[in-house]
């Protein structure tokens, strides 16, 4: 029984689907970038961009992936040699980290397990020892898209300030923008790296830097050379909704529907719906007889959950059963959790029956893998669903009324 026709589940943590509306507003003929039109959707695109962050200051959109935003966020702040401390969340702060070296940067990589997030009490400790103030900045990731575990970010300012530290916080959130509840400014981020292809439901090719005041000084001091992703030749034409070079036109189109669809559901909606999401996942996992792979019930991702095979089971085999029986893609494990746990994805344009389906091709591929399980996963999502009152829509209401 191949279910090849049909939509495929792109279940995976990003890329994550696309919606019709934004793959309709991008479909469209490529215009000149120096123009009036242009200037309108720059403009749009720029200023809309501060609502999704929640930020007053600057959003830098670069032509990229979310590895070149991180690198921005580096070389405009930071010096060779500086220090900065970093948490071992999972697979993507390692790969920042490594990133952070190969520029000259003394990483303090505080060691974590893969399976809570970055420990608010440890940032304070570490800050509160370095009294000459050796350390430049704290760089953690939100959600760490690895292990489905969101790190506590407004604590994590908290600890900072109550050390009495000047390093700058700098934070990936590549796969938690658009998903999960994060603001820029109320929690005194200095720099918000992020990307199109998570929670913006955009396909890749967009990188984001916001920007704070503290961090765009530091960028006029920093020693690090740099010239692609330099903020001030960046600055500049934005403030007339101009590019420095070509950007990535009709992905910007795609860019300002998905802030539509965003701003008309409503951020907290938004975040809400996840939520629901996330926890209905869960229910389904402990039904199976399942361990999820975060331990901490503070910081369960919205955006994803991350599932521990049974021992003796390999994760990447029943993904590829799940794949080729059901045309469903579910996430890998990474490097240290390879064929260790696999990720369901809940993140995006995602409703209750979409994950609904999604959970039956999990349940399913178990049977048919032969993965130790209890039936009853899907059943259990649903009650938990119903609880949550997700079928309470607004237009429910209205027909109930
Ligand atoms: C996906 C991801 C990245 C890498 O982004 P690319 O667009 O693949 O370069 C970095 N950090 C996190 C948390 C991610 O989820």
């Amino acid at each position: 029984m191949s279910q090849q026709q049909g939509q495929h589940f792109l279940q995976i943590p990003g890329p994550s689907p696309v919606p019709e509306r934004v793959l309709r507003a991008m479909d469209r003929q490529v215009i000149d970038h120096r123009g009036p039109e242009f200037q309108q959707l720059g403009r749009s695109v720029l200023e809309g961009c501060k609502a999704v962050f929640k930020t007053t200051r600057p959003v830098v959109i670069y032509p990229s992936s979310g590895t070149g935003a991180w690198e921005a966020a580096i070389v405009n702040t930071l010096s060779p040699g500086d220090n900065v401390l970093m948490v071992e969340t999972g697979h993507f702060a390692t790969l920042w980290q490594q990133m952070a070296k190969r520029w000259g940067i003394e990483v303090d990589f505080i060691p974590g397990d893969w399976r809570r997030g970055a420990d608010p009490a440890a940032i304070e400790a570490r800050l509160s020892d370095d009294r000459s103030h050796t350390i430049k900045a704290v760089m953690v990731v939100h959600n760490e898209t690895s292990t489905g575990v969101t790190s506590r970010i407004a604590e994590i300012r908290k600890a900072i300030d109550q050390a009495s530290h000047p390093a700058l916080l700098l934070v990936d959130t590549i796969s938690s923008l658009g998903s999960a509840d994060y603001r820029h400014d109320e929690w005194g981020v200095d720099v918000t790296v992020s990307c199109s292809q998570k929670g913006l439901m955009l396909p890749p090719g967009l990188g984001f830097t916001a920007i704070s005041d503290k961090a765009l000084a530091a960028s006029k001091t920093n020693k690090m050379p740099r010239s692609y992703w330099d903020w001030q030749e960046m600055l500049k034409p934005n403030a007339g909704g101009f590019f420095p070079y070509t950007p990535a036109t009709n992905l910007l189109y795609g860019l300002q529907e998905a802030i539509s669809m965003l701003l008309e559901e409503g951020l907290d909606e938004v975040f809400a719906r996840h939520h629901k999401l996330a926890a209905a996942t869960r229910a389904a996992v402990r039904a199976w007889g399942l361990e999820v792979l975060c331990q901490e019930p503070s910081e369960y991702s919205p955006v994803l959950t991350a599932v521990l095979m049974p021992p003796g089971h390999d994760a990447d085999r029943f993904r590829d059963i799940v794949l080729k029986t059901y045309n469903m893609s579910l996430g890998a494990g990474l490097t240290r959790l390879s064929g260790k746990v696999f990720r369901i994805g809940h993140l995006g344009q995602c409703n209750a029956l979409m994950l609904l389906g999604a959970l039956t091709g999990v349940e399913m591929g178990l049977s048919l893998a032969g993965v130790p399980h209890r039936a009853g996963g899907v059943a259990a999502a649903m009650a938990d669903l119903e609880g949550s009152g997700a079928g309470n829509s607004p237009a429910l209401k209205l027909v109930q009324a």
